[in-house]
């Protein structure tokens, strides 16, 4: 399959390159169903908000997560 940019299945909004790395770490079920939230969104479903998903994001990357580079 192609990896072309995903839409958030609730809000529509593009989800970054990034943050569908984010959904296949923390929403493995989901995004095997191609099911991406963008960060608002997940900020809301995980009660946090988009700046420490940035981080966690951040940790994945400096954690040489291959989904990231
Ligand atoms: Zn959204």
């Amino acid at each position: 399959m192609k990896n072309h940019a995903r839409t958030c299945c609730y809000c529509d909004s593009e989800v970054p390159r990034d943050a569908v790395g984010l959904n296949r770490k923390l929403f493995e079920k989901n995004s095997r169903q191609n099911q991406f939230m963008c960060l608002s969104c997940m900020a809301l479903v995980l009660e946090c908000t988009c700046e420490d998903l940035e981080a966690k994001i951040e940790e994945f990357k400096a954690d040489g997560c291959r989904m990231f580079s």
